[in-house]
Parts: C-alpha cells; structure tokens; sequence
C-alpha cells in the first residue's frame, strides 16, 4: 500500500483503472478527475464557557452534470478537504448509477460532535449555512445527513437558510424530520437499500437466510437497521459492533437485545464489558467473545457488512477475510488494493456506491415531496426505493458480467458512462 494514499488518492486510482476502459477525451477526464468547487470557511463557535474556537469546514461540489450536487454533511475530527473531496467524487457517482437526477457533492465540519454542547451543536450547524448559503439551494447543491448529523442537524440548516434568504424552502436540505418536511422511511433507507440487494442476490442463487451468516461493523444508522431487517429475515447475525469493539457469537445474536445495552451502556458489548473489563462467565454460558472492529472483518461467516468507516478492509488484512460477499454500507471502506486481493480469492464485492445508495434515494422522494407539496404513503416510498436500487444492481451485473469487470469497476463505469453522457449533451466537453 502507498504510504502517501488518503480517501482522494484511493478514490483516483480506481477511477484511473475504470477510465483506462472508458477512454474518455482529455477534456472528460479533465471534469471527471477533479471536483469543480472547492468551498472553505473557518466557523466561529462561542463555547458554553465564554471562550471562543473556530472550526474547518467544507462543502466541495464535484459534478452537477446530471441535477444538482446533492450528498450529506459529516461532522468528525477526520472530515479534512482530502476526505470530503473523496465523499463528494462517489457521491456524483452514486447518483449515477441510480440514475436519480443529481450530480454529486459533500459537505463536512472537521471537529468532534461529542465535544459539544445541545447549544454549541445546534450554533456551529446554524454557522455552516451561513457560510455556504449562497452555494445552496433546492436547484444548486442540497445537503443531507452524513456520519454523525441527525434529523434535527437537517432542521436547524432548513431553518436557517429560511431566515437567511427569507424564502420557505423544504427541499433545500433532505434527511429532516418529519415534522418539517422529512419524507417517511428516509431513516432506515440506506440499510434498506442494501437489504433489497441482498435478497435479490441470494434468491437468484436459490440460497436460503438461514443457511447464511452475516457480520456487521457499525451499529449507527445504516449498521443498526440492517441487523434488524436481517434478523427478521431469518438471517443468522453472528457479529456486531460499534466504535468501542464488538461481540460475536456463531449462533446468532438478537439486535433487539443488543440495542437495548446499546441505549442503557453506550456500548454493543454493554450486557458483557464495561471498558476492556468483561465477564467472562456469562460470556462462556452464553457463547459469545468479545471482538475489536478488526476482528470481527475476520470471522467465518458468508456475507460481511462494513456500516462504519473508511479504509477499513486493506491489503493488510483483506486475505484473511472469510466472507464470500461483501455489501459496503459504509462510504470507502475498501482500498483499491485489497480490491485486487479480493477479486483473486473471489470475493463477491457489492460497491458502496451501489449498496449504500438507498439513503440518497429516499432523499430525492423527499426532494420531490418538498417541491410538489405531497406526502408519500411508506408503501409508495419502500415500492419506489426497491425499484431504482434493484434497477442499479441489474445494471451494474450485467456490465460486469459482460465486459468482465469486478462489480466495483462495473459501478463506476455504469456512473461514469452517465455522467459523461450529460456532460456531452450540455456541450462541456467535445462532442
Ligand atoms: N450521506 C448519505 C450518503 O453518503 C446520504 C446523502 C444524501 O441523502 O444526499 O449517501
């Protein structure tokens, strides 16, 4: 692995490879390989105490070839410009391959949300409109939630471009609650997204849940909801964890009972550890170990699930990673090398772009709420959701099935093809 390699460079070197097949003109490489705008501020935030900080923040707007940048807002201390220019690249591309009208943008605040006060929270998310709101709009770029933004982090922005810019505006941001303008299933829809996929993928291989085993790192959002989908589903969930580690048992643990120690102790593991101290007798009767995030990438099971993080699966540890089928729930969670390494052991890879993008789906159903006035029924936006991703994967398998490429590879050139497309129809680039 190249030392020098950040989520930007990771992202570059498997768009190199896919554009290798494309060929594209100078110019179309040219648009594809850097975002168009790069958006800084320094946000100002008076502390509870009296004193004052300033945060790094950024909204990077990387291709509205196909609608507007659309893609969330990520508070944490790793959310620097190489890591949100990268967020921002497969967000263009994820829009893509659902073929929703948007192009791709990201957004992040370079700090540590639970640092903060309720007040401080809601005072530097109020700080980050104001910032960018020229650059926002329902018709230029519309944000959304990302890694550690909630419902009310969406209503706190509605409002305050509402009263910056003197304007109702319910779509200018998605991910709100639904109490102001958010749209019903948006909370569960990444990890619904990838669930359809999912079935889809066993049904055709006549494979049957409860013959399958499945290990999720990250019990947030999308980690969380989709070991209930899978439990329910008959699915034997043998793993789970959060930021602190997390617990494996070969015969399948209950997310109900997992959320309950999640809510009480702040931990997966909480009905066993407190910390790193953990009782090991009631761990022996119940047949479950305790495992880092690290470990549980490794255990025997057939499908593995990253919902977390970034740069987790590397060609440090991707040969010894048991699974058969990887669904990336999270963004970036594999590196280009361990890609390689993958596709020799015959690791079936669904891509983040394609798995995770049930969540900006259901943010254009609440888009197009916002705009006409409507609500959708949960019946309509579960049909529509299963629609568009199940579209996507039957795109992206048929490409990488005929041009012999990995799903991956296949998902960016589905995307790439599109977005190119666009670019070529508005006359940006030599026809
Ligand atoms: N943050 C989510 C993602 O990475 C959702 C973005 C959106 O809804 O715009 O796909």
């Amino acid at each position: 692995m190249s030392p020098a390699s950040t989520p930007f460079t990771r992202f570059q070197t498997t768009l190199t490879a896919v554009l290798e097949r494309l060929k594209p003109s100078p110019a179309e490489r040219k648009f594809l390989s850097e975002p168009q705008q790069i958006l800084e501020a320094k946000l100002p935030l008076t502390r509870d105490d009296g004193s004052k900080t300033e945060f790094p923040a950024y909204r990077v707007q990387f291709n509205n070839a196909r609608g507007p940048y659309k893609g969330g807002i990520r508070y944490h201390p790793a959310a620097d410009l190489e890591e949100v220019k990268a967020l921002a690249a497969l967000m263009a591309l994820k829009t893509a391959v659902v073929n929703i009208p948007f192009g791709g943008g990201k957004g992040g605040i370079q700090m540590d949300p639970r640092k903060l006060s309720a007040r401080e929270l809601q005072e530097v998310s109020r700080a980050y409109v104001r910032a960018f709101q020229q650059h926002l709009g329902s018709d230029i770029d519309v944000p959304a939630p990302d890694v550690n933004t909630t419902a009310d982090v969406m209503a706190w922005m509605r409002d305050e471009y509402e009263k910056q810019t003197h304007t109702f505006s319910p779509s200018v941001i998605t991910g709100k609650p639904l109490s102001y303008g958010g749209s019903l299933g948006r909370d569960t829809a990444t990890a619904r997204g990838g669930f359809f996929i999912l079935q889809e993928l066993i049904d055709r291989e006549a494979l049957d849940p409860q013959d399958l085993k499945v290990a999720i790192q990250g019990f947030g959002n999308a980690g969380g909801t989709m070991a209930h989908l899978l439990h329910n589903a008959g699915f034997t969930v043998v793993a789970i964890s959060d930021s602190q580690g997390g617990i494996y048992s070969a015969d399948g643990i209950d997310p109900v009972r997992v959320e309950k120690y999640k809510r009480k102790t702040g931990a997966v593991a909480g009905e066993y550890c407190e910390g790193s101290v953990c009782d090991v007798q009631k761990m022996n009767m119940d047949g479950v170990k305790h495992v880092s995030n690290g470990e549980l990438l490794e255990l025997p099971c057939d499908i593995l699930i990253p919902a977390a993080l970034d740069n987790v699966i590397t060609a440090e540890n991707a040969d010894r990673i048991q699974a058969r089928t990887i669904l990336e729930l999270a963004n970036g969670p594999t590196t280009p090398e361990a890609d390689v390494i993958l596709e020799k052991k015959g690791v079936r890879v669904i891509p983040d772009i394609l798995a995770n993008a049930g969540g900006v789906t259901v943010s254009y159903f609440e888009w197009v709420q916002g705009r006409s006035g409507e609500q959708w029924t949960a019946e309509r936006v579960d049909l529509e959701l299963r629609r568009i991703m199940l579209d996507g994967y039957k795109m992206v398998r048929r490409t990488a099935y005929r041009e012999k490429m990995s799903y991956r590879h296949a998902a960016f050139a589905v995307a790439l093809r599109r977005i190119i497309a666009a670019m070529k129809a508005r006359g940006w680039v030599n026809v």
